[in-house]
C-alpha cells in the first residue's frame, strides 16, 4: 500500500498544472444552483475521455462517473459541488469570472478541480486498484432560495446504490488555515439548520389611534427581545445554537399602523435535542406573548441542512490515511462550525467523512467564502488531490491497510468565518 501511496503523492504533484488550468476553466465559467449545465458537460467529457462509465442529468445538472479497479475491493465515493453564487467578483485576475454577477466564491471551482484530479489520478493507475470509485458532482449545494438541494437530489436519484457505497468523502476550501493544512473532526462538523419563519399578525388602524388596533411592529420588537433572551438564560449555556433574522417585512404608510410583520431568519444547531428544546421553548414564548398583546405570532420552521456529522470508524481511518500522505504537522482537530451543509445527505445513506482544506497564502490574510475578494491560494490543489486520491485508494481496499499509527492531533483554533 505504501508504494500506491506514494505513486498517488507523485502523480499529484505530476498534475498541478492540469488542477490549476481546470480551476481557472471553471472559474471563468461559473453558474449558479441547477444551472451548471456547462460545468456539467466539461465535467462528463473529462472522465469519458478517461474511460469511466458515465451518468449526466441527475437531479437536474449533476453527473457520476465510476471507475472499475482492477481487483475486488469495496465501493468509495467521493463528492463534488458544482455551483457558483450571485456575486459579482471583485478581483481582476486573468482568469476572473466572464459571467457577470456570477463568482465561484465558495471555493467549487477547487472541489471540481480536485474531484476531476483525482478521477484522472485513479484512472491512471486503474489496474493496481481495488474496489468501485464513485464520483459524484452535484448540482445545487448553496441552497435556496433556488431549488432543492443539490445532494438530496442526487442521493434520491440513486447514485450511492450501484454499485453499493460503503464509505463517501469530501472537502471544502477553508480560507482561514494555511495551503495544505487539513481540519477534520470525528463527531459533528457543521451544524443542521432550519429557516424560521415567524408572522405576527396585528389589527391595522390610524397611526394616531394605536389603541384602536394591534401594532405587530412593537409586537415584534418585543418577540425579538423574547427571543434573545430566552436563547441567551433558558438554553443551557453550554449548548451551542444561533438564531438570527436576516430579512423583515411589513407596513406600508408611514401613518397607518401594519396588519402584518414577517420574519424570516436560520436556526442553527448541534444537538438535536438543543433544536427541539429551543423550537418548543419559542412556541410557549409566542403563546405568552400573544396572550398578552392580542397579536398573533405564527412560527413556520422549514428544515434546510441535517447535521453533519462523520462516522467515527471512518475518520478513525480517514486520519491514519491523511497522517500517512501529508504527516501530522498539517492534521488539525476542528471545533465544529455553526455553517451547515448538504453533504449530510450522503452521510445519512453511507458513513461519510467530510474535512477542510486549507486555501490561505502562509502569512497572507485569507477573505471570507462567500465574498466578491475570495482568492484561495492554487498551491493548494495538489495537496487536495493528494488526500482525496489516496483516501479513495486506501478505503477500497478489501483489507484496511495496516499504516502509520495515528498520534494524538491537536486542537486547533477556531475555523472562524466558517
Ligand atoms: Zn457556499
Ligand atoms: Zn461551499
Amino acid at each position: 500500500m505504501m508504494e500506491l501511496l506514494e505513486a498517488i503523492k507523485a502523480r499529484a504533484q505530476g498534475l498541478e498544472t492540469e488542477l490549476v488550468a481546470w480551476r481557472r476553466e471553471f472559474h471563468q465559467h461559473p453558474e449558479l444552483s441547477h444551472q451548471e449545465e456547462r460545468t456539467g458537460e466539461t465535467v462528463a467529457a473529462y472522465l469519458r475521455d478517461w474511460g469511466l462509465t458515465v451518468t449526466t442529468g441527475i437531479a437536474g445538472h449533476g453527473v457520476l462517473g465510476v471507475l472499475k479497479g482492477g481487483r475486488p475491493g469495496r465501493a468509495v465515493a467521493w463528492r463534488a459541488d458544482m455551483d457558483a453564487l450571485p456575486i459579482a467578483e471583485k478581483l481582476n485576475l486573468p482568469w476572473r469570472s466572464q459571467v457577470e454577477g456570477v463568482m465561484h466564491a465558495c471555493g467549487h471551482d477547487f472541489h471540481l478541480a480536485i474531484a476531476l484530479g483525482a478521477a484522472r489520478l485513479l484512472s491512471s493507475l486503474q489496474d493496481r486498484l481495488a474496489g468501485h470509485y464513485v464520483f459524484i458532482f452535484q448540482p445545487a449545494e448553496e441552497g435556496p432560495p433556488v431549488g432543492d438541494s443539490g445532494a438530496k437530489g442526487m442521493v434520491a436519484a440513486g447514485v450511492l446504490d450501484n454499485p453499493k457505497v460503503e464509505a463517501v468523502c469530501a472537502l471544502h476550501v477553508a480560507p482561514n488555515l494555511d495551503v495544505g493544512h487539513i481540519r477534520y473532526g470525528p463527531g459533528v462538523v457543521m451544524a443542521g439548520a432550519d429557516r424560521i419563519i415567524l408572522t405576527v399578525t396585528g389589527k391595522s388602524a390610524h397611526g394616531a389611534t394605536p389603541h384602536r388596533g394591534v401594532d405587530p411592529i412593537l409586537v415584534t420588537a418585543q418577540v425579538l427581545n423574547h427571543i434573545q433572551g430566552f436563547l441567551a438564560q433558558k438554553i443551557d449555556t453550554r449548548s451551542p445554537k444561533v438564531l438570527t433574522f436576516g430579512r423583515i417585512q411589513g407596513g406600508n404608510r408611514f401613518n397607518i399602523l401594519a396588519d402584518e410583520v414577517t420574519l424570516d431568519g436560520s436556526l442553527r444547531y448541534l444537538q438535536e435535542s438543543v433544536r427541539q428544546e429551543v423550537l418548543n421553548g419559542l412556541r410557549q414564548q409566542f403563546a405568552g406573548l400573544s396572550q398578552a398583546t392580542g397579536a398573533e405570532i405564527k412560527l413556520t420552521v422549514e428544515p434546510l441542512f441535517p447535521m453533519l456529522k462523520n462516522d467515527p470508524d471512518l475518520t478513525d481511518q480517514a486520519v491514519q490515511i491523511l497522517l500517512t500522505l501529508l504527516g501530522q504537522k498539517r492534521l488539525k482537530l476542528l471545533h465544529p462550525a455553526m455553517g451547515s451543509e448538504d453533504f449530510p445527505y450522503f452521510a445519512a445513506r453511507a458513513p461519510g467523512f467530510y474535512f477542510f482544506l486549507g486555501v490561505r497564502t502562509p502569512g497572507g490574510r485569507g477573505q471570507a467564502l462567500h465574498s466578491p475578494t475570495f482568492n484561495p491560494d492554487e498551491a493548494a490543489l495538489p495537496y487536495g488531490l493528494t488526500a482525496a486520491a489516496g483516501l479513495l485508494a486506501c478505503l477500497a481496499e478489501p483489507e484496511f491497510p495496516a499504516l502509520a499509527p495515528a498520534g494524538p492531533v491537536p486542537h486547533e483554533e477556531d475555523l472562524g468565518t466558517m
